[in-house]
């Protein structure tokens, strides 16, 4: 059991008032809040230890160096990598799936077929179809149900030995949808493609074995597993990042570099040009150990109680319908009100403290499949209680009283 007023107690601004009402986070899936932990480190970072890393030979730079390839440590162990150098720090999921995209280029001709799926964030949409634009490979979509789950007898068709590469969400943002990856991953191996596992919405809920799995790339970003913004993982096995060219040229990714010719430095080196997110990259080790303290079995079965609890009472709301309702989810309600747009509605309870996110929440076309302009979603988090789910359904009711 969780003692979760201490979890909140862990989170500063858990503790504001909203509008002159107590907040109640729900948009996590946009981004998490952060402990104390991890805001602590930040500063403690700058106070002590600031220097740029793998250069200098100074004492400060060391210490910052060794804290750096300590978190990338961390990380590996988190996922279970089987080397350090397969854990290359990036942005975030973007600029991971980014690089993935860009470094099949060289690798994909007319013939080919690129594999997405009808759930995905626009990120694991939009640079597959410039790859396919660069290259003149089809891109291809695996399609979903009406209950947001991937229809996987389909998936089993689209494969074939023009498959390349898959890319596909471990759990859905916009819906929670928890996608049957393992089978996914063995299948798209079955044809010789590989495939690339968007983690961004899953690693808040679960801890990922990325050698379980058997994934070729695993990409997520430490915002939503209440890190900083601005610093992510690209996780690639290695025989595919030394097969793939890096991404972007510059210092710390060269071994040598003349007029004539550069050669790229080892892994993870050659993936991370120019000065990275240094405080970012440390300070992810520090959010990891936080949320291993609370325990990812926790997590899961408390959040499991939210989304079980959430469901039930937001059904109890005449007129709402929830989207999404696949067997399989995490704790990600999706839902919509006859008649009313979900902006309005995401207006008013803003009034009142709440803070859910409106709109196609970066899916577009899981909005079209719908034929709905977008939904109101409720993400919730392990700091998250049912006594903040009181306080949505009543905000929602008064919403739609003042709306219809
Ligand atoms: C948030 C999210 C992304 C994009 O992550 P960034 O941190 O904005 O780069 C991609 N895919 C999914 C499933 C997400 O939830």
């Amino acid at each position: 059991m969780l003692d979760i007023q201490k979890i909140r107690a862990d989170f500063p601004i858990l503790s504001q008032k909203v509008n002159g009402k107590p907040l109640v986070y729900f948009d996590n899936g946009a981004t998490s809040q952060k402990p104390i932990v991890v805001i602590e480190a930040i500063s403690k970072y700058y106070e002590e230890i600031n220097a740029n890393i793998h250069r200098g030979v100074h004492t400060l730079s060391q210490l910052a160096t060794d804290a750096y390839e300590i978190s990338r440590g961390k990380i590996q162990y988190h996922i279970n990598a089987k080397f350090a150098h397969e854990v290359i720090f990036t942005s975030g999921t973007t600029h991971s799936i980014n690089a993935v995209a860009n470094g099949f280029a060289s690798l994909l001709n007319e013939n080919d077929e690129v594999l997405v799926s009808a759930l995905e964030h626009h990120s694991n949409i939009v640079p597959w179809q410039m790859l396919c634009e660069k290259t003149g490979a089809k891109l291809k979509v695996i399609p979903m149900n009406e209950n947001g789950e991937l229809i996987i007898p389909e998936y089993e068709n689209l494969l074939s030995g023009k498959t390349k590469i898959v890319a596909v969400n471990h759990i859905s943002n916009a819906l929670g949808t928890i996608n049957p990856i393992e089978f996914m991953i063995k299948k798209a191996h079955e044809v010789g493609a590989a495939i690339l596992i968007d983690g961004a919405q899953a690693t808040p809920h679960l801890k990922p074995d990325v050698q379980a799995l058997d994934c070729d790339f695993y990409v997520f970003s430490g915002h939503k597993i209440c890190g900083p913004t601005g610093i992510g993982i690209l996780y690639g096995k290695e025989e595919w990042l030394n097969k793939l060219p890096p991404y972007q040229g510059g210092g710390e990714m060269i071994a040598t570099v003349s007029f004539e010719k550069t050669t790229y430095a080892d892994l993870p080196h050659k993936f991370e040009a120019g000065t990275p997110n240094i405080a970012g990259g440390i300070v992810l080790g520090t959010a990891i150990d936080y949320l291993n303290q609370i325990g990812f079995d926790n997590i899961a079965d408390y959040e499991h109680e939210l989304l079980e609890y959430g469901t039930k009472k937001l059904l109890e709301i005449e007129g709402l319908k929830i989207i999404g309702t696949a067997k399989e989810k995490t704790s990600v309600i999706s839902f919509n009100i006859d008649g009313i747009h979900p902006y309005d509605i995401g207006t008013i309870i803003d009034k009142l403290g709440i803070a859910v996110r409106t709109g196609h929440h970066c899916a577009q076309p899981i909005m079209d499949f719908y034929k709905i302009p977008g939904t109101i979603r409720a993400s919730f988090a392990f700091y998250n209680t049912k006594e903040e789910i009181d306080a949505l359904i009543e905000a929602v009711k008064k919403a739609q009283m003042m709306l219809s």
